[in-house]
């Protein structure tokens, strides 16, 4: 790395398939990261109160910086629908509640948006998946923000089993598939989080 930052890199997330899809960029160019239940970081969540994806981003990344007092980089995200405002965004994670597990709340969240989506035609329900990165140092100092973004539109039943969240739901047309039926590789070769985490590599090599 041309800048100095104490590894395993820490990683504001207790999302397995965060951490796997964040490190699946970085480890092959020898950033190796851990996450917050590896590294026995164990505070309380901060409040998610940011208006945008970068706003949280900052709050998650310097909050964990200071409570571990090591660099932290923090991913937030979310899915944005133009039939429906930019919602969920910033809300994605508890856009129908609170659940018990991960699943069961992504598989909630799921069924509300179709729900919200039910009589919105197929060629009007595109969206895009956003991803915030933000680095921050030992104190809480931002040192880097990156970002990217993952388009495609929003079918109405569930398709394949991959990754995470609204995966199932993101149709890619120029494959024919969703996000969830693409293999790990080639989500992460074109999705959001892969390209912010492309982008923050390329600052942290320098
Ligand atoms: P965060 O953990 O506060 O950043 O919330 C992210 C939420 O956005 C997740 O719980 C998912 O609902 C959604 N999301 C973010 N990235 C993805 C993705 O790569 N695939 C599917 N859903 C995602």
């Amino acid at each position: 790395m041309a800048v100095h930052i104490e590894q395993p890199l820490l990683v504001a997330t207790s999302n397995p398939h965060k951490l796997e899809e964040i490190r699946a960029v970085l480890g092959p160019l020898g950033i190796e990261t851990i996450g917050l239940d590896e590294a026995g970081v164990d505070v309380p969540e901060p409040v998610e109160d940011g208006a945008t994806f970068e706003a949280n981003a900052q709050l998650k990344a310097a909050y964990y910086a200071r409570a571990a007092r090591r660099a932290c980089l923090a991913d937030d995200s979310g899915l944005e629908v133009d039939a429906l405002g930019g919602a969920p965004g910033v809300y994605s994670a508890r856009y129908a509640g609170e659940g018990d597990t991960r699943a069961q709340r992504d598989a909630a969240n799921n069924a509300r948006l179709l729900a919200e989506l039910k009589n919105v035609p197929l060629e009007q329900r595109t969206a895009r998946f956003v991803c915030a990165m933000c680095l921050a140092d030992e104190h809480g100092r931002v040192l880097a923000e990156t970002r990217g973004e993952f388009a495609g539109v929003i079918i109405d039943e569930p398709r394949g089993s991959n990754g995470f969240g609204y995966d199932p739901l993101l149709w890619l047309a120029d494959v024919g598939q969703t996000s969830a039926e693409l293999p790990p590789a080639e989500k992460n070769a074109r999705s959001h989080r892969g390209a912010a985490s492309r982008a923050m590599a390329a600052w942290l090599c320098g």
